[in-house]
């Protein structure tokens, strides 16, 4: 049966996942099928508001369902405004999403009313459209099959942040799966990436996909490095970290390197209230941990925690935090420089030549962070100039997604049978990516596996035998 599966966000860009697959009604032409949407996320970076503000490909109250992959602000933070807009079906994630999403949303709210408010535009969402969407929403386990609408849906480990999920839907004989983000099995305490063996179609991310340079640094050796020359200089290690996962792996890996003593001991503190909740919840989902870990977990032991942790409480705290003497290490949001205590913080510690600023994740063009990992000197912080006189370190170890290597594997597995024989997999469209990611991940999925890869743009569509 033709199927259609429409581009609309998350194609030619990395942010602002938001794919629809519109299942082909038996009896009617193509156009009238169920229509199923896949992330409703946030553009983030460089000319975003716009693409933000503006009303959907689709009409809202037309959807069957929404499936969200993961908590990431850039796959659920338009989903407020697709209620407000009309939708009144069901949203459908892992229970542990569920339980990151709420304080995620609240704190992309917050940022965009500010943001707003300064180009004098209408707030996007309010509480109570978000409110709404959480009432429509609904936390299913893994490979638990959920009938929707004539077809059948499946969540699948994606390992990409606690709960992470690739949304796999089938129908008799056919499958497509949406892969959301793909985790590169770096998390010291997730579950590995599972396979979606033996199906038809993949709709997946690319974000490194031309990243081929393997991790030849141990990211704890690495990050060890970095905390002695803090340490040794008395300046201040300050991370901007995403709340979400990337925040949770270096409190971990910190907490190891205090408590076996293979660094100093100085104080760590963490400024940021989302990461703070996001922490907690985490702790909520002992099931959706690597095994070993959630042992650990269900004896109580505290993973996230360790006695040179401060928590910070409030803005006013957070204001005096650099007036400490000595070396301290400073977690901090958002990920990407763009809003959060962090602009505060790096406005001191740039000009700072004893500091080191340590970015840890994706950066999206246009973004502050993007503009330091490519080492410009002298950046504007909310209007003034600052000189950057620190270090500036990227560890690529901390990333949660996979690389050009492991996608292609992943791709690789799908592709080819045990036996070597060709698998049922058709084609792959590959998205989420910038146009020169997306463009050598496919190029190498065609050379390499001899499978049709494509990369559609913005606003694009494919028919699907599905
Ligand atoms: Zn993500």
């Amino acid at each position: 049966m033709q199927s259609t599966i429409y581009f609309y966000g998350g194609a030619g860009s990395v942010t602002g996942a938001n794919f629809l697959l519109e299942a082909g009604d038996p009896d009617a032409s193509v156009g009238a099928g169920k229509k199923f949407l896949i992330d409703c996320g946030l553009e983030q970076g460089m000319g975003s508001e716009d693409v933000n503000w503006a009303p959907f490909a689709y009409e809202p109250s037309d959807i069957e369902a929404l499936v969200v992959t993961h908590a990431h602000i850039d796959h659920i933070g338009r989903i407020p405004l697709l209620v407000k807009r009309g939708f009144k079906g069901a949203i459908i994630s892992t229970e542990a999403t569920l339980g990151l999403v709420e304080p995620m949303l609240e704190d992309a709210m917050g940022l965009m009313r500010a943001d707003a408010k300064r180009h004098g535009r209408e707030e996007l969402y309010n509480e109570d459209d978000i409110a709404a969407a959480l009432k429509l929403w609904r936390g299913v386990s893994y490979h638990k099959p959920q009938e929707l609408a004539g077809v059948t849906l499946e969540l699948l480990d994606s390992g990409h942040i606690l709960g992470s999920a690739m949304a796999k839907f089938s129908r008799a004989d056919h499958s497509v799966v949406f892969t959301g983000d793909l985790g590169g099995g770096n998390s010291p305490f997730l579950p590995p990436c599972e396979s979606p063996a033996g199906i038809d179609y993949l709709v997946m991310e690319s974000v490194y996909g031309d990243r081929m340079r393997p991790d030849d640094h141990n990211r704890l050796e690495e990050l060890e490095n970095l905390i002695e020359d803090t340490a040794t200089r008395g300046g201040t290690l300050l991370v901007s970290a995403f709340s979400a996962e990337r925040t949770q792996d270096l409190l971990f890996d910190i907490r190891g390197l205090m408590m076996t003593k293979r660094v100093p001991s100085v104080p760590v503190y963490l400024d940021s209230p989302l990461a703070e909740k996001i922490t907690a919840a985490y702790l909520r989902y002992p099931d959706y941990f690597a095994p070993a870990i959630a042992e650990r977990l269900k004896t109580g032991e505290d993973i996230f925690s360790f006695p040179e942790l401060h928590i910070v409480k409030d803005a006013h705290e957070s204001a005096g935090i650099l007036a400490h003497e000595g070396a301290k290490i400073l977690l901090a949001g958002s990920g990407m420089s763009q809003g959060g205590r962090v602009l505060a913080h790096e406005r001191e510690v740039l000009p700072d030549p004893k500091s080191t600023l340590l970015i840890s994740g994706y950066q999206a063009a246009g973004s502050l962070g993007r503009r330091l990992v490519d080492g410009e000197k002298k950046v504007r912080i909310q209007g003034e100039e600052v000189a950057v006189n620190c270090r500036v370190e990227h560890i690529y170890g901390y990333s949660a997604h996979m690389q050009g290597e492991q996608l292609l594997e992943f791709v690789n597995k799908i592709a080819i049978l045990p036996s070597g024989e060709r698998a049922a997999l058709k084609e792959a469209f590959v998205v989420m990516g910038e146009p020169a990611a997306a463009g050598f991940l496919a190029q190498r999925i065609r050379d390499y596996l001899g499978v049709r890869a494509t990369t559609p743009e913005a606003g694009a569509k494919a028919i699907i035998n599905f």
